[in-house]
């Protein structure tokens, strides 16, 4: 927390305005969209609601299929299960470790010669990094399929100058407590089309209709966001900015510390930049290195300093047994050598050093 999130969760109770919707929720959405550079925006429960609810206006329904990244958290494709549908998964390319577009256009010519496409593309920006925006765009024009961003990692990210999320048809962010700002637990749905995110805020509040009495012509959700937690979005939105700059300048003096080291290789900013650093990730060549990823982890875990493996592909994940996948080894790759440092803005530089020193103490470490 900032200390600024206090002020406007104050002014809530102060104005007695604790159940859902209000002033902050009004407000936050407004100064989202300011920040974001969008401006039909809808604050929801959780980033999972936002995609929900992005699939829905979409005309995702039962038996259709849905392109996702399959490198990522199974938030992205979990919505398309609720729906019924059948998530399609596309490898990562090098460049961004984002979906590839080659292996896209790919998918989608087959799909077309069959005459039975997917009803949208989920494309991820993976850990801050925005994916190749324009290439998936172009795809998704020419066949007249709607592009959903999961931008839940990469606010304050920028793509040309701009907030990734704000390409597609949807796009979805998320505030829960790991992400880059938080308000505990929430989400938001952001979109050029103004009558998707009017009808995507129906559904979000049960589908009330405009009466007086409690009157539902379609099946809704319990999805907005109370307006407690959006005080807390207020006040952390202030601090966007300073986060993604500290985010960058944790990775920076991560790569000063360790980028000697033979066999470890960081996660690559794409050429059109604006990686926001929301973690710094690591991939470990055992050959080179003399030990691969795990032996590093379970050396950080012993010194208690928590680290993840880079998200485990969705095409390899059991519940998912039965999806099908484009490609496949780049993120089998990524996920067998990558290693998420800690990152939170909180760190001192004396915890950067202490996990650098963890991490070259295992150079040439014989498993
Ligand atoms: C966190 C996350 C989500 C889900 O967001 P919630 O707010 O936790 O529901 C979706 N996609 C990705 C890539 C995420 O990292």
């Amino acid at each position: 927390m900032s200390g600024l999130e206090q002020q406007f969760v104050q002014e809530a109770f102060d104005s007695n305005w604790v159940a859902p919707l209000g002033p902050n929720v009004d407000a936050f959405e407004r100064e989202f969209g300011e920040v974001v550079g969008c401006e039909h925006v809808l604050a929801v429960s959780s980033g999972t609601a936002a995609i929900h609810l992005a699939l829905i206006e979409a005309g995702v329904r039962a038996g259709d299929e849905v392109v996702v990244s399959t490198l990522t958290f199974a938030a992205s494709a979990f919505p398309v299960v609720y729906l019924g549908a059948r998530p399609v998964f596309v490898d990562s390319e090098r460049t961004s470790w984002n979906m590839d577009p080659e292996l896209l256009a790919e998918l989608l010519a087959e799909r077309a010669s069959r005459g039975r496409l997917p009803k949208a593309v989920v494309l991820v920006h993976l850990y801050g990094q925005p994916a190749n925006i324009d290439a998936v765009l172009e795809l998704c024009r020419r066949y007249e399929i709607p592009l959903i961003e999961d931008a839940a990692e990469a606010l304050g990210a920028s793509y040309n100058g701009r907030s990734p999320g704000t390409f597609g048809r949807a796009g979805i962010f998320s505030f829960n407590g790991n992400k880059i700002i938080t308000t505990s637990g929430g989400g938001m749905l952001v979109s050029p089309d103004r009558e998707l995110i009017a009808h995507a805020r129906k559904l979000a509040t049960q589908a009330r209709e405009p009466a007086p009495h409690y009157e539902h012509v379609e099946v809704g959700y319990n999805y907005r966001m109370s307006n407690i937690l959006a005080g807390v979005g207020r006040g952390q939105l202030r601090v966007l900015a300073e986060r993604v700059r500290r985010r960058r300048a944790i990775f920076e003096r991560y790569r000063e510390l360790l980028a000697d080291l033979p066999g470890i290789d960081f996660m690559p900013e794409a050429p059109w930049g604006g990686h926001s650093r929301w973690l710094t990730v690591i991939t470990v060549e055992p050959d080179e290195f003399g030990c691969d990823r795990e032996q590093i982890r379970l050396a950080l875990e012993a010194a208690n300093i928590d680290a993840r493996p880079v998200w485990k592909p969705m095409h390899l994940q059991p519940v998912f047994a039965e999806g099908e996948v484009v490609g496949g080894a780049v993120a089998e790759d990524l996920f067998a050598r990558g290693l998420c440092l800690p990152s939170g803005t909180a760190m001192s530089e004396q915890d950067i050093q202490r996990v650098a020193e963890v991490v070259r103490a295992q150079q040439g470490a014989v498993r």
